[in-house]
């Protein structure tokens, strides 16, 4: 079998666009909540954002994701509010200058997608949906893509080189947990594959420390560990009223609780 050398060995490659850098040393935070439920929300959530995350505790190198495409277990679960929410999400991260971040699942959206994100991500079912990685590949926009809860190490680094086939270097990954044998949390998150993918892989490495968490008081260590392991930034989902969220309503931080999280996280010296 042919090697994904693309995804591996040197020189590493650094994820840059409209001032946010992945990959460069300074930690990034992705943040927001897990489906962009309505315009006002997803507003309230990027104000918070840019006054009380960024002008106020310095973090600057800052995204805010939204999902509009939900990849849901159960069919009649919210399935998100698909272009509209994508809409909503790029006006509300234009009105205060953050990039902004959202998932992508059929490869007929990939196009209207980039015009409106700044940041795609593949979610971590899709991890091998091989004509969206193609897709994603042409489009030149920078992807995230997310690990498979199944899924090893090479295969990860295989589905990447089909983003990174197609010409397009702005690529990074996501870890967000494997199953494993924690019943108490949602997935099992390995720090262990923080140093490996700095060893092995050319590409930058983001935790997402909400989803193996699966509940809140889960979160905080799994960003303090993430950043003390080396990862190159976090993603977290956060929400202004997490118990009405319409999806993830157990694991989203409300915003002030991020708040006081961020400043930690800064104080250790970590963002
Ligand atoms: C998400 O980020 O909201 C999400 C659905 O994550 P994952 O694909 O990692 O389950
Ligand atoms: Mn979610």
């Amino acid at each position: 079998m042919k090697e994904c050398k693309l995804a591996t060995g040197e020189p590493k490659l650094v994820v840059e666009s409209l001032g946010v850098v992945i990959g460069g040393g300074r930690p990034v935070v992705i943040a927001g909540p897990c489906s962009v439920e309505d315009p006002e929300m997803i507003r309230r959530v990027a104000s918070f954002l840019a006054e009380e995350v960024r002008d106020e505790l310095g973090v600057r190198n800052l995204i805010l994701r939204g999902g509009a495409w939900k990849p849901r277990t159960h069919p009649y679960s919210f399935q998100g509010h698909g272009l509209k929410a994508l809409e909503w999400l790029k006006q509300a991260g234009e009105e205060v200058g953050i990039p902004v971040a959202t998932e992508v699942m059929d490869p007929r959206d990939v196009e209207q997608a980039a015009e409106l994100a700044d940041f795609l991500w593949v979610g971590a079912r899709n991890m091998q949906n091989t004509p969206l990685l193609r897709e994603l590949g042409r489009s030149g926009k920078p992807v995230l893509l997310k690990r498979h809860f199944g899924a090893k190490i090479g295969e990860w680094l295989c589905a990447a080189e089909y983003i990174l086939a197609e010409g397009n270097e702005r690529v990074a990954l996501i870890e967000r947990g494997t199953r494993g044998f924690n019943e108490y949390a949602r997935f099992s998150l390995d720090l262990t594959v923080i140093p490996v993918i700095k060893k092995v892989s050319r590409l930058p490495l983001v935790v997402d420390v909400s989803h193996p968490a699966g509940e809140r008081s889960l979160v905080p260590p799994l960003a303090y560990g993430s950043l003390a392991a080396g990862a190159d930034g976090i993603m977290i989902e956060i929400h202004p009223n997490p118990d009405k969220a319409l999806s993830d309503a157990k694991q989203q931080l409300p915003l002030e609780d991020f708040k006081v999280l961020a400043s930690g996280l800064k104080e250790a010296g970590l963002l």
